[in-house]
């Protein structure tokens, strides 16, 4: 039994067409594209436009407990801080969090998710199947000399992971610039399991007064973490320009953020991560400084975009659709058709699942989504 539905726009991944019919298997599977006129009889007419699910290559589900706990617009140094000292206040309320906010992606389209872990509370609901996940267990430590001891602590994260995920769904990344030593750094590029890694890269301005000045947020942070050590030291050149040379050559990895990210920066990242992708959480900008990222520079680099939604304690929602309404809002020039394929294609090849999501193409169990203004009908 097949399925065939002419959308008023079909999305195929890549680019919109109109009078093209989507053949599905009754479980979802892409069976074919074909004009509308050869499609004979028994179509399914759709309003508004089908695509594939979309890919959420940036949240941390084990924060969902802190919607709407978080100021909005303080400034990423305090938003930290307000994360570390509030994550624990209430921990009954973790787990039906958790599960809300993972039917709330799913309702919103989402199929595949980027997952950022610092602790096993998300494993539960995971291990439901619901959803695809790649889980980063992300790592943080500020003290040089304690690298080992913060890698071994988030190693047995990583190993319980492993235990429920095969192991290309599972790395252990690091969290940001700034909070990991070098040291550490060195741990991580070592480290077999991580064919993948995400980073929250230049999130803030003070990141860059840090690595190229040795000022700013940072330094004063420092201090008062009464720090032996800075974690890194600053060498006068941006954070991505310092650490990409931890990395080895031709990393696959995800580029959280990057609000401060200047076109030199891009060009350096483009010539050492080649297959580098570049991740947008305008929501999350938005929340935290009311600022986002120069999109259209990055546009004209041709570097590959993608997006995501961000923690529900720095976001008003977990909808990659609520996404581009954002960007659209500060960049209308940019067509919805481009946005799209950054949300399902491009997410897909940034998380290694385009054999399977991303596209209609033939073969391919992408999920099916119907999108009309403000809502979006999952079909499959
Ligand atoms: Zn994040």
């Amino acid at each position: 039994m097949y399925r065939k539905i002419k959308p008023a726009q079909l999305f195929d991944g890549y680019q919109l067409f109109e009078d093209k019919v989507l053949v599905l298997s009754d479980t979802g599977t892409v069976i074919d594209i074909i004009e509308a006129g050869d499609a004979g009889e028994e179509v399914q007419v759709l309003e508004g436009i089908l695509s594939p699910g979309f890919i959420n290559c940036h949240c941390h589900l084990e924060l969902s407990h802190m919607k709407g706990i978080i100021d909005e617009h303080t400034g990423l140094l305090k938003f930290v801080n307000q994360i570390v000292s509030q994550r624990y206040a209430q921990p009954e309320t973790i787990p039906a969090a958790i599960e809300k906010a993972e039917a709330e992606m799913v309702r919103n389209g989402i199929v595949a998710v980027g997952d950022i872990c610092n602790t096993t509370d998300t494993l539960f609901q995971k291990e439901k199947g619901i959803l695809y996940y790649h889980n980063f267990v992300e790592v943080i430590g500020f003290e040089p000399a304690q690298a080992q001891q913060h890698f071994d602590t988030y190693k047995t994260i990583y190993n319980a992971y492993c235990e429920r995920f095969p192991p290309k769904q599972v790395s252990l990344t690091p969290h940001a610039p700034y909070s990991v030593a070098t040291p550490l750094w060195k741990l991580l590029a070592a480290f077999p399991g991580n064919g993948l890694l995400s980073i929250h890269n230049q999130e803030t301005e003070d990141e860059t007064e840090w690595f190229v000045n040795g000022t700013g947020g940072f330094k004063a942070l420092y201090e008062r973490l009464q720090l032996k050590e800075a974690p890194v030291v600053p060498q006068g050149r941006t954070s991505i320009q310092t650490y990409g040379e931890y990395l080895p050559q031709k990393q696959q990895l995800l580029f959280i953020h990057n609000v401060f990210t200047t076109l030199e920066d891009i060009r350096y990242a483009q010539g050492r991560f080649p297959e580098a992708s570049w991740c947008l959480c305008a929501n999350a900008n938005y929340y935290i400084t009311n600022r986002l990222p120069d999109i259209p520079m990055l546009q004209e680099t041709g570097v590959r975009l993608v997006l995501g939604t961000d923690s529900l304690a720095s976001n008003y929602s977990l909808s990659i659709w609520d996404e581009i309404l954002r960007i659209q809002k500060h960049y209308p020039q940019i067509p919805v058709e481009k946005m799209l394929s950054w949300a399902t294609i491009n997410g897909a090849k940034a998380l290694q699942i385009q054999n399977r999501y991303g596209s209609f193409e033939k073969g391919k169990e992408p999920g099916v989504i119907q999108i009309l203004d403000h809502t979006i009908n999952r079909l499959y």
